[in-house]
């Protein structure tokens, strides 16, 4: 494999003078269905042309906004090498008081950019909870998967232990194993299955969890299969009946004033027609603009 030389549009800045640093974990290690998402980072920077730098919604020009793209993080390929290489590199860009924003690659890489953020912003002298808001098709709440507990299907389950089981949020399931929901109640662990997003709506839903992301920092975890394939069509593990991009989109809004870190995951180009790697690339977009802007 080649690396594209691409760079994600208007990331221009340099590490120094970023306020934002975008990176690649390509990477699709432990994928238990259809293969692909180590080919996702380059994918994204291409779509990421399709855009204006103009983000119409809330009048932002993006080229204000100090931003750089590290390129892809380059490991082997092996699972806890990945993380901890993920973990370092986040942990270097919190520590200085930057926002990383992670292009995946499989789920299972977020429990190290989460890691690194924690490990980064415990470095400085405050010490602020982190919270975790995950926006996936699946619980992800496996304890193990194929005797692997850093297997994609385990993200959730990994994270929820990295910030207690309290701090940690996911909407728009709407798939789990009988084992997973058992341990989801009896852990209480706090999800929003998509009958209830239909019912609540995302603003509801997000007033319901004040408690949690109010207080903390909070890391947001988009599994792009959280998305209807009907939109992202290009993911490892599709599940109809999903979020709508308009969902999402109110979705940040609200978080955005709280957010400290951003992966955006589980695109998979050989399934896609584009269309999957251009909305990942629009959320980066939306992400960027509204934490940028503040
Ligand atoms: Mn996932
Ligand atoms: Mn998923």
């Amino acid at each position: 494999m080649t690396t594209d030389p691409i760079l994600f549009a208007d990331a221009e800045a340099s590490f120094s003078d970023a306020r934002f640093v975008i990176f690649g974990g390509p990477f699709d290690g432990t994928v238990s269905h259809r293969a692909g998402t180590k080919d996702a980072p380059a994918a994204i920077r291409r779509e990421s042309y399709n855009f204006e730098t103009y983000l119409y919604e809330y009048d932002i020009e993006l080229t204000t906004i100090a931003v750089h793209d590290a390129g892809d993080l380059s490991f082997l390929p092996e699972t806890r090498a990945a993380l901890d290489a993920i973990c370092q590199f986040t942990k270097k860009i919190a520590a200085e008081n930057k926002f990383p924003i992670m292009l995946g690659g499989e789920h299972s890489l977020s429990v190290g950019a989460l890691k690194g953020l924690m490990e980064g912003i415990s470095d400085t002298k405050s010490k602020p909870p982190v919270g975790v808001v995950v926006l996936d098709a699946h619980l992800d709440y496996r304890n193990e998967y194929e005797n692997e507990r850093f297997s994609h299907a385990c993200s959730a389950r990994r994270l929820a232990e990295l910030v207690g089981i309290k701090n940690i949020v996911t909407i728009g399931v709407r798939s789990m194993s009988g084992e997973e929901r058992k341990d989801a109640l009896k852990h209480g662990l706090k999800f929003y299955d998509m009958n209830t997003v239909a019912e609540m709506g995302m603003k509801l839903i997000l007033e319901d969890v004040r408690d949690l992301i109010e207080p903390a920092r909070i890391y947001l975890s988009m599994d792009m299969d959280a998305f209807d394939p009907a939109f992202a069509p290009g993911v490892g593990n599709p599940e109809p009946f999903g979020l709508t991009p308009v969902h999402v989109r109110e979705c940040i809004e609200q978080l955005a004033p709280h957010l400290a870190g951003f992966d955006i995951m589980e695109t998979s180009p050989p399934y896609d027609n584009g269309n999957t790697a251009a909305l990942a690339a629009r959320f980066v977009r939306n992400v960027i603009g509204l934490v940028g802007s503040k």
